[in-house]
């Protein structure tokens, strides 16, 4: 059977026992979804399965987004990947349980789920490339160029004192 192309899946079918899977794909819009991404696109595809009454939805993520390095601020291409597994169940008793996605009147609404999975997938810093240098603290300027010829070390402020008394 073909995906179904939406994040509001139908399990009509699926509940009455006539189908035992449903896949699904659908892409999500990322811009502004987290202060680190500029823009860009979450591509989801995955599937709820029926074992022997258990359910459960598995899924692959694919983030294509243009970030914001946490250190020089420059943007860049960034992607990352991650997998999904999560029980899914129709009953009320376990509506109100966080370990699973509820099926309300035979939809699943899945865009606010993997909304919340990227954001606790995303790498915490991202960064344009792992030694990035960063800005200068004092004249901002990007030290990926090259020193800046500011000078960095802390002086401590009893020597500053002596400096004058030299003057
Ligand atoms: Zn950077
Ligand atoms: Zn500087």
């Amino acid at each position: 059977m073909e995906p179904l192309k939406t994040e509001k899946l139908d399990l009509r079918r699926f509940l009455k026992d006539e189908i035992s899977c449903v896949d699904f794909e659908f892409n999500r819009d990322v811009s502004g979804l987290d202060d680190d991404f500029e823009n860009g696109t979450a591509f989801i595809k995955g599937s709820v399965v029926n074992h022997g009454g258990y359910f459960e939805l598995s899924a692959n993520t694919e983030v294509k987004a243009t970030a914001l390095c946490a250190r020089c601020y420059k943007a860049f291409p960034f992607e990352f990947c991650f997998q999904t597994v999560q029980p899914v169940t129709d009953k009320l008793e376990d509506e109100d349980t966080e370990d699973y996605l509820f099926i309300k009147e035979g939809f699943l609404v899945l865009d606010d789920f993997f909304e919340s999975c990227i954001i606790l997938e995303k790498p915490t810093k991202l960064l344009c490339r792992d030694d990035c240098a960063g800005l200068c603290s004092k004249c901002g300027a990007d030290l990926n160029n090259g020193d800046c010829g500011c000078v960095h070390k802390e002086i401590d402020p009893r020597l500053e004192k002596l400096k004058d008394f030299f003057k």
